[in-house]
């Protein structure tokens, strides 16, 4: 057991920091084997501070403190503290000199400055710069910074930091130096700097006044042909922040870098983004459009924080969706602009709703502001990120885009250079709509998925239809009564000939209605007949709706709903019930009804291709699990299954039809059309193989041989995997590493096939790819496609009833904690939801955390995500 446990830092403890830091003069010399930081600190009392604390305290963790000066004085009477320095009674105004010693080829955890792949690198959010220098290292401290780094000239030709470059030259013995001016004030988490042997591919981009903005990407020379794609979609996005938002960008010149080795997606750092190779570098040939798609969106999410996130940041770390949150809905409206919005809405609920659903439903369930952490790097959560987004989307739908661009011109303008609030955020959307959201702001205080029971009753004498909404919010963690929710639910009603009936006297067919009450009734008049009401369109709240709607009535707005986002929800809850109706014993057949429904999308010309794709896909496994007490995930699967195979049997003759009518053909494009002819393509090469089809085997097999893009290649490649075609399977498997073998992004999804493959990614398999020469335990893109995969989205396996993928995991879990906890804790995730499960698999995953919580040196950061989902710490 642990000597004394980890303390956990409260939201209503936050005082203003005693002392501001107002320039940021920095010396970082590089050698091999360590880094010597010189930090020069211009440091004033804040006059906001009512503490009188005479003794300046700075954050450092890891820290070797060579010498500490203050006003040119050597400082004799400090203290150094595990993760403290302090220098006692300083004067109001004035100049520290530190200089550290650090090491950054031995920094595994990968925050603060280290190496990967021969280059230098940082990554400081949240609290990473404290492992570079001593600092008053949180966000509501900024300063203006100053940056020179010094290193050899041949081993580390590129010497990048934030800002703009205004001085170069060369040094003693070989080395040069670079120094850097970024003259907005930043927090310290935005610092970033990088110094390697990296090629340099340049563009530009001419702002709405005219500004030329120098593009830069730098990547090692392997990757010099993978950087098009992502300049190209940091135009748009600069382009797209223009128009929307009226968002320039302020520095002279805007850098890229990625990075092979790195916990995260990727960093915002002022003008010098840090990107995970995986999120940044694409060609044709190594990426699919699933990466395309991912990147552009990436790309863009970071470059939209100069604004959100930087040009205005957070006062503490409780804040962090004021900017994940709203960035998360500007890049998902910068998506949706770009290519089809209800696909994009589509893709992003159905993550939602699986993953973001099961953390608000578990034991780790907190608030979008939380209350207390223990270790903030846990707080990176779907809850804080797409929950957040969620409710800026409900504040756009309250307000409209209008009166919403009106209250995000304002928050920029009231708040720029400052560290503020959600509440601050809120604030300047009620000042420019004169909408009150006073109640609206629980949304950032209470956790839980609110639930939606909606009743209705018709009047045929009068004409009058009455829709009955009742809102509850289930307990979660610290909170067990939770006051009502301001919900926006976006509807309309529908007759039987499929016609949208008018809702108001200005005969609007679609209205948003808003509760904030426990109970709501919304009277209709004038109808003729009862009509199907269509619920929650665009799913305009993140909340659970139940409604009793037939079979029947969903096959209808599966294919009259005017709502496209709602025509695939109706389609989910018809094989959602389709599929547990086997599960449960309720059904002993397939009901025929979806497989007619589909039928009819497959043959029907015109349709959204992208769109037939995404309803011909049945609800996942892990979106079952969330909808099922006690889920016992082997019945489940093996339901899903026996539909799946019934569906792709009976429809055999027009999937091979759509193969045929709809495969892109000719060179590459990453855009919408062939994206969705591929996209649907490929999902019928999918259903043919898993039935085992002759024909699907035979154009699987050409597909993968004759492939000029990776998005066919690889879905072909996973046709064979999940397919009973167990020779074609090794081949391919085989002859894809032959062909790859050099690529670590190609080779990290060659990894993931097979860990996620309900077919083969047994626990055998996956601690065969463990030992495979390619697999590195410090690269955590590696890690993730290994055991987060198979943990994350191999269900089937990870939940084999004999306990082995438990056991497996609790293992590499372990392992990994003594040199790179972010990740130990972040792979931890899914024994977190162990109350979810049927008692055999419950117990089993209990078990592993309690052996994880009983080890010796347990991680803060592992500590706080076993204990929190054990129930033993709050
Ligand atoms: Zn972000």
């Amino acid at each position: 057991m642990r000597a004394e446990q980890p303390q956990a830092v409260h939201l209503a403890d936050y005082r203003v920091p005693a002392f501001l830091i107002d320039h940021v003069d920095l010396r970082i010399e590089l050698f091999e084997d360590c880094a010597l930081v010189h930090s020069r600190l211009n440091i004033r009392r804040n006059p906001a501070d009512e503490s009188q604390a005479r003794d300046l305290v700075l954050n450092g963790e890891e820290l070797g403190l060579e010498s500490l000066m203050l006003d040119g004085r050597p400082v004799e009477n400090h203290r150094v503290d595990e993760g403290f320095l302090t220098v006692p009674s300083v004067p109001e105004h004035f100049h520290l000199d530190v200089t550290t010693r650090i090491h950054p080829r031995d920094n595994t955890r990968l925050e603060g400055l280290y190496q990967s792949s021969g280059m230098f690198c940082t990554q400081c959010e949240a609290e990473g710069f404290r492992r570079i220098t001593y600092f008053l290292d949180r966000p509501d401290v900024m300063a203006c910074y100053r940056t020179r780094i010094e290193a050899d000239r041949e081993a580390y030709p590129v010497l990048l930091a934030n800002g703009n470059p205004v001085d170069w030259g060369e040094l003693e013995d070989g080395r040069h130096q670079v120094t850097w001016e970024d003259p907005y004030p930043k927090p310290s988490y935005l610092f970033a700097m990088v110094a390697g042997d990296l090629v340099e591919k340049r563009d530009e981009f001419v702002t709405g006044s005219g500004r030329t903005i120098d593009l830069r990407m730098y990547v090692e020379a392997r990757n010099e042909a993978k950087c098009e794609h992502a300049l190209a979609s940091l135009k748009k996005a600069m382009a797209w922040d223009e128009e929307v938002y009226g968002r320039e960008y302020d520095l002279d010149i805007f850098m890229v870098v990625a990075v092979d080795d790195f916990n995260m997606g990727a960093m915002e750092n002022k003008g010098l983004n840090i990107f995970n190779s995986s999120c940044v570098l694409a060609s044709p040939e190594t990426a699919t459009d699933a990466a395309y798609d991912r990147i552009e969106s990436i790309v863009a999410h970071e470059y939209f924080h100069n604004w959100s996130g930087n040009r205005v940041t957070c006062r503490d770390w409780f804040q962090l969706s004021l900017k994940e949150g709203f960035t998360v809905f500007r890049d998902n409206q910068f998506s949706a602009d770009m290519g089809s919005p209800t696909v994009q809405r589509i893709d992003h609920v159905n993550m939602l709703r699986t993953a973001q659903f099961a953390e608000d439903a578990g034991p780790m369930a907190h608030p979008v502001r939380p209350d207390s952490y223990i270790e903030i790097a846990n707080f990176y959560t779907l809850t804080v990120y797409e929950k957040g987004a969620e409710v800026v989307r409900m504040i756009h739908t309250l307000l409209g885009p209008d009166m919403f661009r009106e209250g995000s011109d304002l928050y920029f303008a009231r708040h720029d250079g400052q560290a503020v609030t959600t509440d601050d955020f809120v604030s300047a959307m009620e000042d420019a709509s004169s909408r009150d959201l006073t109640q609206f702001r629980r949304w950032y205080g209470q956790a839980g998925t609110p639930e939606l029971r909606v009743t209705d009753t018709f009047d045929a004498e009068s004409g009058t239809y009455t829709l009955t909404i009742r809102q509850s919010c289930p307990a979660t963690p610290g909170q067990s009564h939770k006051e009502p929710f301001h919900i926006p639910v976006r509807m309309g009603l529908i007759a039987s000939d499929g016609e949208a009936l008018p809702l108001d006297a200005e005969q609007n067919t679609e209205t948003v209605l808003e509760l904030t009450g426990d109970e709501h009734s919304f009277q209709f008049s004038g109808l003729a007949e009862r009509p199907v009401p269509s619920l929650l369109r665009g799913f305009s709240a993140p909340v659970k709706l139940d409604y009793p709607w037939t079979r029947d009535q969903l096959m209808f707005l599966m294919s009259r709903d005017p709502d496209g986002f709602n025509r695939w929800d109706a389609g989910q809850k018809l094989a959602v019930d389709v599929i547990l109706s086997i599960q449960q014993g309720r059904d002993t057949e397939v009901d025929p009804r979806p497989v007619e429904a589909y039928r009819t999308l497959l043959t029907t010309p015109g349709l959204d291709r992208a769109m037939v794709a995404r309803m011909l896909a049945l609800p996942s496994t892990a979106w079952l699990i969330e909808l099922t007490d006690e889920a016992d995930v082997a019945a489940i699967d093996g339901a899903r299954h026996q539909v799946e195979q019934t569906v792709a049997r009976a429809l055999r003759d027009e999937l091979v039809q759509v193969r045929a009518d709809h495969h892109p053909g000719g060179s590459y494009a990453f855009e919408p059309g062939q994206v969705a002819a591929r996209s649907l393509s490929n999902s019928a090469l999918t259903l043919l193989t898993r039935i085992g089809d002759e024909q699907g085997r035979e154009q699987a097999l050409a597909q993968f041989e004759q492939a000029t893009n990776m998005t066919d290649r690889l879905a072909a490649l996973k046709a064979l995997v999940d397919s009973p075609f167990s020779q074609e399977r090794e081949d391919a498997l085989a002859r894809f590493h032959a062909d790859w073998h050099h690529d670590p992004q190609v080779v990290e999804q060659w990894f993931a096939v097979q860990s996620g493959s309900p077919w083969i990614g047994n626990v055998n398999c996956v601690t065969e790819l463990l030992a495979h020469p390619a697999f590195d335990w410090k690269n955590p893109n590696k890690v993730r496609m290994v055991i987060g995969v198979f943990a994350g989205r191999n269900l089937t396996h990870f939940h084999s009833p004999d306990g082995s993928g438990h056991r497996f995991l609790g293992e590499q879990i372990r392992r990994l904690d003594a040199f790179n906890p972010q990740i130990s804790a972040q792979l931890a995730q899914p024994l977190t939801r162990w109350r979810q499960y049927a008692p055999h698999l419950r117990d089993s995953m209990a078990g592993i955390l309690r052996e994880l919580r009983d080890l010796p040196d347990l991680s803060r950061d592992l500590y706080e995500v076993v204990t929190k989902s054990l129930g033993e710490s709050g």
